[in-house]
């Protein structure tokens, strides 16, 4: 006898469930989208513990009569296509016909619907697949969807939802991901009877971005557009200079819909090459408008993958559109002149030298927020004393920094304090007393390098790979032997992050600990840093680090573990702090940091593996003079 047999409804339904219903989030998408083909102009959303508890959805669209309600929750039924040909003409966010079945499959579920000519609202409920009866019921025109217990039938899934900060975030990001694309249409999400996001219609595109991610970025987008057959590109994209440590900040949009798509983003990692860091990557919102039939949307169960009919022509249409844009606007100048005017630029170029010239206290004071800072939280190393305080300030003792600065705040802009070495005789020498003969000798050239005379010959050193690969060495040591020191903020600095971003605090919590970062949710879209590893405090801007330590949390963090993800953060806090080409040094800063060369280990590359020296031996000199 046969072994096949169809399956029941309910489990069809619960399968389609696994493709497209992962957790709150995604149901807010098919229901927010829902609420979109209904011609809704506004939708309200209702999340109760992160969505588990309570995902609630009411539009003012078109509504349903009565008879649609049984149908509206019935696998493959949709008002949406008719036939074979509608499936490449599709004009909707939906069409597939199984988004309401799948939740009602694994949640419990209630639709209360009006159109607008009727007198009366009906409502129809579904617990487990089993439908209640349509009864009438008193609501406004419009459709709201209530979905309860989100995965209270399936308890496997139900474990993989995170906290309701982590939940409430991405189902931010996901209506992100739908209201920039539908400015006209104004949006409230609330969260525990709390309003998080109010965002009023607008036309203006600029504004909604500004809703999500801040005016201070909206502000610098450019706008871009071209018009191509049947193929428009509309854009708002960040100059060069707004760079990103992830690539979730290119925005694609294809008819009002979110897409990813490996074409569009080749041809913006192509308009960009050369203008960012290779490593880093760029800021774009781009909604492409293309006639239905010359794209196949039903490619993916979330539809978040297209075919095009000519993927070479959408390519070329997205380069040619920031291409244009970018050679039209002098992009050098700008990075100059429109961020920094030309007294804040003096300001930032004086604050530099300061920062390298003068003794620690008296830089200290000129910055309040300095002043805000506790006390460190483990007790400062007993290394030897910072090489600078010792030469700058002779009569200046720790005691006499402890008022405004914390006595580990010394070490941040200064070097790292030389480590530790077996006592000898004479008394712990500073490292630039140390090595007189090298600093004598050694000569800064175009802010960037440092030419030093050794014993056979000379050697040509790049201040930023040497700066960073000891920053690097020192970090992981002080992590490995558990005395990273770290600095409380009085005020902790707010850092606003994409909603998505808050569960990297989770389940990276360890790590962050590790490297002396502390975290915590302020919100739906921001984080509040706590304390901050000493070493860095004054050599990298907080908010900016934190943006950067996200992303690479959330793309790094999945591939990378342990090790290899540590690893990668204090590349990245080496790189940020150390100093960079164009830096200006003085002499006992050249002498410290020839100084750690010597103990850092493998200093002769940086950790990105690039050389931090050349070598010429005197050998070499005379073979290139002829010498001999
Ligand atoms: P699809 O959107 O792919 O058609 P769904 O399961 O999401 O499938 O919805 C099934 C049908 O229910 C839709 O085709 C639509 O007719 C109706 N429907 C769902 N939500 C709404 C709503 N908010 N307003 C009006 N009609 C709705
Ligand atoms: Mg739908």
């Amino acid at each position: 006898m046969g072994i096949i047999r169809t399956l029941p409804q309910s489990l069809i339904s619960r399968i389609a469930a696994g493709e497209c219903i992962e957790r709150p989030a995604s149901v807010v998408k098919e229901l927010v989208e829902n609420a979109l083909d209904a011609g809704a102009g506004r939708i309200e959303i209702t999340l109760r513990d992160g969505g588990r508890e309570l995902i609630a959805v009411s539009d003012d669209g078109g509504g349903m009569d009565p008879d649609d309600l049984v149908p509206a929750v019935t696998q493959h039924a949709t008002s949406k296509i008719r036939e074979d040909a509608d499936l490449f003409n599709i004009q909707s966010m939906g069409f597939r016909g199984e988004a309401l079945a799948s939740i009602a499959s694994v949640a419990r579920v209630r639709l209360v619907s009006r159109r607008p000519g009727a007198d009366v609202a009906h409502e129809l409920t579904v617990e487990a697949g089993e439908l209640g009866a349509v009864r009438p019921c008193t609501a406004p025109p419009g459709t709201t969807v209530e979905v309860r217990d989100l995965f209270y039938a399936v308890p496997a899934r139900r474990k993989f939802l995170r906290t309701n900060q982590t939940e409430v975030g991405h189902v931010t990001e996901q209506l992100a991901r739908i209201a920039l694309a539908h400015p006209e249409v104004e949006f409230l999400l609330r969260s525990q009877d709390r309003v998080t996001h109010r965002l009023a219609a607008t036309g203006d595109r600029r504004q909604r971005i500004a809703d999500f991610y801040g005016e201070e970025l909206a502000r610098v987008l450019l706008p871009v557009r071209r018009d191509g057959d049947g193929v428009v590109v509309e854009g708002l994209v960040a100059p060069p200079q707004e760079s990103r440590g992830s690539g979730k900040w290119e925005y694609v949009f294809l008819n009002g819909r979110y897409i990813r798509d490996r074409f569009v983003s080749h041809a913006v990692k192509e308009a960009y090459r050369s203008l960012i860091d290779p490593h880093r990557y760029p800021v774009v919102f781009l909604f492409l408008t293309v006639r239905p039939t010359d794209v196949d949307v039903n490619v993916h169960p979330t539809k978040i993958e297209v075919r095009w009919r000519d993927s070479n022509y959408v390519h070329g249409q997205v380069l040619a559109a920031l291409r244009e844009k970018f050679l039209g606007t002098r992009l050098e100048h700008r990075l100059q002149g429109a961020s920094l005017g030309d007294d804040e630029r003096e300001r930032v170029r004086q604050a530099m030298v300061d920062f390298f010239t003068h003794p620690p206290r008296t830089s200290y004071e000129g910055r309040p927020r300095v002043g805000a800072m506790a006390p460190p939280q483990h007790a400062p190393d007993v290394g030897a004393p910072s090489p600078q305080a010792t030469q700058d300030q002779p009569g200046a003792g720790p005691a006499d920094n402890s008022a405004a600065v914390a006595p580990g705040a010394q070490e941040a802009r200064n070097w790292p304090a030389a480590p530790a070495r077996p006592p000898t005789a004479r008394p712990m020498p500073s490292a630039a007393l140390d090595m007189p003969t090298a600093a004598a000798r050694a000569l800064q050239v175009h802010r960037s390098y440092l030419v030093v005379e050794t014993d056979d010959g000379v050697m040509i050193i790049d201040q930023h790979a040497l700066h960073e690969r000891i920053l690097y060495e020192e970090l992981r040591q002080r992590i490995a032997e558990r005395r990273l020191e770290t600095q409380r903020l009085l005020l902790p600095e707010i850092v606003r992050v994409p909603p998505d971003r808050l569960e990297a605090l989770e389940s990276h919590a360890e790590l962050l600990a590790q490297v002396g970062i502390e975290l915590t949710a302020a919100g739906p879209q921001s984080v509040a840093l706590q304390s901050f590893p000493t070493l860095l405090l004054e050599r990298v801007d907080q908010s900016r680090f934190v943006l950067d330590l996200l992303d690479l949390l959330a793309e790094q963090g999945r591939r990378a573990t342990g090790e290899l993800l540590l690893h990668r953060v204090l590349d990245m806090m080496a790189c940020k702090a150390a100093v960079k080409a164009g830096d200006p040094l003085t002499p006992d800063e050249i002498a410290a940091l020839l100084a750690r060369r010597e103990h850092a280990e493998r200093s002769s590359h940086c950790p990105h593996g690039r050389p931090t020296t050349l070598r010429l031996s005197l050998r070499d000199l005379e073979r290139q003079f002829h010498r001999r």
